[in-house]
């Protein structure tokens, strides 16, 4: 049976590292790193997203200020908003929550926000330098890094390896493809369009998948002995739960931990890494703002 790859065990030694460095740069220069959220509008999930990367700051010391704007504000609201936090030198990081009501232009509110303060990693010029050889992104995009993190940190090898990636969305599929050549693996996108997705991920020796579709990989989709890291929170509906609901990842865990030698769980794999980067991102900007190391 597999190993399990455990994320929140994982995302804590992380957390308490950035506590620490929090703590030092405290010391030393009187400065800790601040994280700004905006929010539009009350969905109901990215009102329990904000709280946990609010709570999530407070634990390692970060100090976090949230913008809520109503569902129905203008552009230029959102606009104002970034624009005073981008200007703000006790601001290094600064979130959009998304998804934005439908009538506000995404792409032209992200393009507002500072590149040296774009902790999520979405900016076109981060995705840009993240795909060309001799460039460093500012920022590495928070999912896709905190999967590389789970493999390097349970000491899996990708130099020369066989990967692919299931989904190319944006803020997962794309930057995870593109950060995974960055550490020399061979890397294959499969995307809702591809025939026979099977016979590319069977040959793969790492698979990452962020579909979005509940069990799409199963047992005999997997190669014997691969680590299969899976991104997919699938909420399954469930009055008996807590919230009415529980999560399945888009990897058949029974099937695939028959098969392959690690596998992430769904909760309790990536999900608390990407909180676990979003923090570390956040510092990483602090120290780079105030020139501390
Ligand atoms: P998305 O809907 O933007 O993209 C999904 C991608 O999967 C698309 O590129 C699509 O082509 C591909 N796809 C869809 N159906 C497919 C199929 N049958 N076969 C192969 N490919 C298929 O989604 P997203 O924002 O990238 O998120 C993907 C999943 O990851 C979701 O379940 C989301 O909730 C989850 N997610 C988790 C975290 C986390 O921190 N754990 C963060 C972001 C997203």
């Amino acid at each position: 049976r597999a190993v399990e790859i455990n994320g929140r065990l994982i995302a804590e030694e992380i957390r308490s590292g950035i506590a620490s460095d929090v703590k030092r740069m405290k010391k030393s220069i009187g400065k800790v790193p601040g994280l700004a959220v905006v929010m539009v509008g009350q969905r109901r999930d990215s009102q329990t997203y904000v709280r946990n990367k609010i709570k999530a700051c407070e634990e390692v010391g970060i100090i976090s200020t949230t913008t809520q704007l109503p569902g129905d504000c203008t552009e230029e609201q959102v606009v104002n908003a970034l624009s005073r936090f981008n200007v703000d030198p006790s601001i290094h990081g600064i979130l959009v929550q998304l998804p934005l009501p439908q009538h506000l232009d995404e792409g032209k509110i992200l393009d507002v926000l500072s590149l040296e303060k774009d902790v999520d990693g979405f900016h076109p010029l981060i995705m840009g330098s993240l795909a060309m050889k001799g460039r460093e992104p500012l920022f590495i995009p928070c999912t896709p890094k905190g999967c590389i993190e789970l493999l390097i940190r349970s000491g899996v090898e990708i130099m020369g390896k066989k990967a692919v990636v299931v989904g190319r969305s944006n803020i997962v599929g794309l930057p995870t493809s593109l950060l995974l050549q960055r550490h020399h693996a061979t890397v294959s996108v499969v995307h809702a369009f591809t025939e026979n997705p099977e016979q590319l991920t069977c040959e793969a020796d790492i698979v990452i998948t962020a579909a979005g579709v509940p069990n799409l990989i199963r047992g005999n989709w997997l190669k014997p002995g691969a680590v299969v890291i899976d991104v997919g929170t699938n909420p399954v509906e469930d009055p008996s739960c807590e919230h009415g609901y529980y999560l399945i990842g888009d990897v058949c865990y029974e099937e695939a931990v028959r098969v392959v030698s690690a596998i992430t769980p769904v909760p309790g794999g990536v999900g608390p890494m990407t909180i676990a980067m979003l923090l570390s991102n956040t510092l990483d900007s602090a120290k780079r703002a105030y020139d501390f190391t």
